[in-house]
């Protein structure tokens, strides 16, 4: 089989971390006899530099025609000044919505060899931690009427969802904690929010369609205290787009670093996206310092959701494990950044980390 994979490298270390990746792609396509044909889409303040708008249509369009994306990440000090629309990041908006990706995936998953990275106490994580959170992605307060009163002294953003939004997103929720733990939490604030009260609801009526389910739901602000209180209650979690934005990035911090942490955004009628949930981190660009597995994670994720190849999505991280096994650390994930002094670490940059991580994969394919 030969497949076609857009690739966004972006800006900062976006275009470090995403070479690594497609040279992990590249070892499991060798391995798992497949075909992989790679084209770059120009995207965010490269786009501008070349083109003068942060997506051009013509990478949209090559996106739209590849089985799927992967991306780096986007923006940087450069392009700070630009008015919202003309940023870096409105790229990333425009090929969300470009490509119809309502369901955003972000597993937020404790490599139990990197416990020592976690901000909780050890007894919270004990054993490890994989929550994935569901966020809807294309909908909601980010998308809804907003605007000024005409003396500028009130501002209204719109909060709207109508069924069929929610029920496709719940959908893949449902499917996910099938295959996982089968523990679904809707997350809303349904004591308020009419809107939440519409997800309850809905949620509610399409339970019986999984009925090996255990169907809960949450206060945002409970789920909130819960996450940092006892983050191992949780097995899938659901829920809008605002408080999907804020959730995800509170499960992903639990675990550790940033620079470990995938993302898969999915459902539309093109291409999957996926990307690491990091930014740009201009602080670090060009120094070979960023960790890459974060993007290498994503890339099994792409196998897993759009190319349906779930062993080769199982090899990479079983291949990420391994080099964390052999005490390999990136600058953010080393003890000795948090000031302690793990033995067996092994300090390594960017591209030894990805090298590690293609030896591991060809390793375990002899
Ligand atoms: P950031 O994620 O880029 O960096 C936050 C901190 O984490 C920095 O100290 C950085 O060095 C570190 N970090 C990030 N990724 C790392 C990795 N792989 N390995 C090691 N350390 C890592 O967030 P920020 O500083 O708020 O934003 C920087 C730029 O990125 C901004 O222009 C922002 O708009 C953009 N951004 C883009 C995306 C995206 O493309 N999806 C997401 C978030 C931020």
């Amino acid at each position: 089989m030969k497949y076609s994979i857009a690739t966004i490298p972006g800006d900062g270390i976006g275009p470090d971390v995403v070479k690594v990746a497609v040279e992990v792609l590249e070892a499991i396509a060798r391995r798992f006899s497949f075909e992989l044909a790679f084209a770059e889409a120009p995207m965010g303040g490269a786009a501008i530099d070349r083109f003068g708008e942060p997506l051009p249509a013509s990478s949209l369009a090559l996106c739209k025609k590849s089985d799927a994306v992967l991306l780096g990440a986007v923006g940087g000090p450069k392009w700070d000044d630009l008015p919202g629309s003309k940023r870096p990041e409105a790229g990333l908006l425009a090929i969300r919505s470009g490509l119809g990706v309502f369901a955003n995936l972000r597993p937020a998953i404790m490599f139990p060899q990197l416990a020592g990275a976690c901000p909780l106490k050890p007894h919270l994580v004990e054993g490890g931690l994989d929550i994935l959170v569901v966020r809807e992605l294309t909908g909601g307060i980010y998308f809804g009427d907003r605007g000024r009163s005409p003396d500028g002294l009130s501002a209204w953003d719109t909060e709207r969802y109508s069924v069929p939004e929610i029920e496709r997103l719940l959908v893949v929720a449902f499917d996910a904690a099938m295959e996982r733990k089968k523990r679904l939490c809707v997350v809303d604030k349904a004591n308020i929010l009419e809107s939440s009260r519409l997800w309850r609801e809905t949620a509610m009526a399409m339970a019986p369609r999984w009925p090996g389910i255990e169907l809960s739901f949450m206060y945002v602000d409970n789920a909130a205290m819960q996450l940092v209180k006892n983050p191992r209650q949780f097995d899938v979690v659901a829920t809008s787009n605002m408080f999907g934005d804020i959730l995800s990035d509170e499960a992903s911090m639990v675990t550790g670093s940033i620079g470990m942490l995938a993302s898969a955004s999915i459902g539309g009628p093109h291409a999957g996206l996926y990307e690491p949930i990091h930014g740009s981190a201009p602080d670090i660009a060009g120094q070979d310092v960023a960790n890459p597995l974060a993007t290498i994670l994503s890339a099994a994720l792409l196998l897993r959701h759009s190319l349906k190849l779930e062993p080769a999505a199982k090899a990479i991280e079983d291949a990420v494990s391994a080099v964390l096994d052999s005490g390999l650390r990136c600058a953010d994930i080393a003890s000795k950044t948090r000031g302690g002094d793990t033995p067996g670490e092994k300090p390594v940059g960017t591209v030894a980390m990805g090298a590690a991580v293609v030896r591991a994969v060809e390793e375990a394919g002899k």
